[in-house]
């Protein structure tokens, strides 16, 4: 029986990939074509399998959005073809998301389909900005409400006048640009000019920025604070309740712009704990690593493998191709035999320690020289056979130093290549040459000599922050040095833990 297509309508939740529904991540890793727009966040496709088809369908930069029938048609053609189709739509599919068209188109061509609810905009701003939507003593309604029916069209559709008396409280989706007709017209139906108003932009996002005013200044607020779209305005005396603390854009890191430099597949740790703290971050993917060996190479040691008294990474990647290959040969970690294991750093040490295999040697500074200088004066390394699993880059030392100082018997198996990704057609790359940033975190000197290389993706435009250079440890700092870029900052020590508490001392105190 051929496989039968379907079409998934699915919530990406406000922004914050972790207010995404477990059955929406389910969905999105084995889905064969996403169909996403301008609000889901792109980050939910890095869920998805690398074969995945994906397609952008909202607006962008000089480009109109794609129409909604074209987009129905695709979402009937690829569920025809047998594929499982995900629709990611911002917030909840069936809140001013044209989801019921959406759902009558595939039910006029009996496409199957499920329905998956998100966290709409409302909930997550008010949640985010601390605003309770009701409250026993001031709001016992909530009402959802749009300044317009779809972003082509820039007419009111709701006659607000009739909201004017409303007690409870008032969640404005697409209001921002008819604010001020919006005001106007509940001034006309009665509701005071001292009423509370807040307006959340990308709300859950890092990049959240909230004011509060009342129904008589928030026009002027608003054009004084620059914010714009996407942005929810809530009206009501909850709004004066707000909490005191602010939970999220109280966080030490928040309103900061972080440019991580590293390649995809390692940023994620850095990133994630710079926003867990608030940081907006910019990952950009200045190098790219790829597997890349030599077969005949591999096979010899692999063959060999049991021989060796010690086994020495260099990288987390380096780690994880190691082992896609090495379980590719063996179908048993003791065919690794009794060797001794040492990482370059504690990221390395945790690929490592995922296959339930001991690191005995971590150096305290993360990096080649530290590691030599520890096997050689702790370890004594005469006369010992070394294997060094590495990449095409920064091994020499290390290597050297073993054979002359140590007089260790070294093999190397390099298994993956750094190369230089194109920013000029990268979309965080644009973000930064906009925006700027507060700072640039250096993980390694490679990354600091990218970042050169890759001047002309990387300048800045008018009135973009300028950030500070942040560097992990004294080898990048001298890299930093030599390529005539100012050291902002460095870490005590030569860890993304004390990185990070850096890069919040830094940009707390800079002012
Ligand atoms: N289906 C979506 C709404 C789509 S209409 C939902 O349920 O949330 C688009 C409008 O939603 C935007 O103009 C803005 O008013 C609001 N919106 C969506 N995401 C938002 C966010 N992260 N922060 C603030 N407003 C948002």
């Amino acid at each position: 029986m051929p496989k039968k297509g379907k079409v998934y309508l699915i919530g990406a939740g406000p922004g914050d990939p972790g207010l995404v529904t477990v059955r929406a991540r389910e969905l999105i890793e084995q889905a064969d074509v996403l169909v996403y727009d301008y609000l889901a966040n792109p980050k939910l496709l890095d869920w998805a399998g690398e074969g995945a088809e994906r397609i952008y369908v909202g607006k962008s930069s000089g480009r109109h959005s794609i129409p909604q029938d074209e987009i129905e048609e695709l979402l009937v053609d690829r569920a025809n073809k047998g594929l499982q189709v995900v629709r990611l739509k911002g917030g909840d599919p069936f809140v001013f998301g044209r989801g019921g068209e959406e759902v009558s188109e595939l039910e006029t061509d009996q496409v199957d389909y499920e329905i998956v609810p998100g966290v709409t905009a409302a909930l997550a701003a008010a949640a985010y900005a601390g605003i309770p939507l009701s409250h026993r003593d001031y709001s016992s309604s909530i009402t959802f409400l749009t300044g317009h029916e779809n972003p082509e069209k820039q007419t009111l559709s709701i006659d607000f006048r009739s909201y004017g008396s409303n007690k409870g409280t008032l969640c404005i989706y697409m209001g921002i640009g008819q604010l001020a007709r919006i005001v106007g017209e509940l001034k006309e139906g009665g509701m005071p000019a001292d009423m509370p108003v807040a307006i959340i932009e990308w709300a859950t996002l890092n990049r959240q920025r909230s004011i509060q005013g009342t129904l008589d200044t928030i026009i002027e607020d608003l054009e004084r604070s620059g914010l714009g779209a996407p942005a929810i305005v809530v009206i009501g005396e909850v709004v004066a309740h707000r909490s005191k603390t602010k939970w999220f854009e109280g966080r030490p890191l928040f309103g900061k712009r972080i440019v991580v430099t590293r390649a995809r597949e390692q940023a994620g740790q850095l990133t994630r704990m710079l926003e867990e703290n608030g940081a907006e971050v910019i990952e950009l993917p200045f190098i790219e690593v790829k597997p890349h060996f030599d077969e005949k190479r591999l096979t010899e040691v692999l063959a060999g493998i049991a021989v060796y008294e010690w086994i020495i990474f260099t990288s987390a990647n380096g780690v994880k191709t190691f082992f896609d290959l090495f379980y590719r040969a063996y179908d048993d970690i003791r065919c690794l035999g009794p060797m001794r294991i040492a990482a370059v750093g504690t990221a390395t040490a945790r690929e490592i320690e995922k296959h339930k295999l001991k690191v005995d040697l971590v150096p305290k500074k993360a990096n080649a020289g530290a590691l030599a200088d520890q096997l050689i004066e702790d370890e004594g390394m005469e006369s010992v056979q070394v294997l060094v699993v590495t990449g095409n880059q920064n091994r020499e030392e290390l290597v050297r130093r073993l054979e002359t100082e140590g007089r260790a018997i070294v093999d190397i198996l390099p298994l993956y290549k750094t190369t230089k990704t194109d920013l000029s057609k990268n979309p965080a790359a644009e973000r930064y040459r906009k925006a700027g940033a507060d700072a640039v975190l250096f993980t390694s000197s490679s990354t600091v000599k990218s970042f050169v290389e890759q001047k002309s993706a990387l300048t800045l435009e008018e009135g973009a922050r300028q950030p500070a250079y942040g560097s992990i440890g004294p080898m990048t700092s001298k890299t930093l040095q030599e390529l005539d870029l100012p050291l902002g900052f460095e870490a005590a020590q030569s860890s993304l833990d004390h990185f990070v508490v850096e890069t919040i001392s830094h940009l707390n105190t800079k002012e």
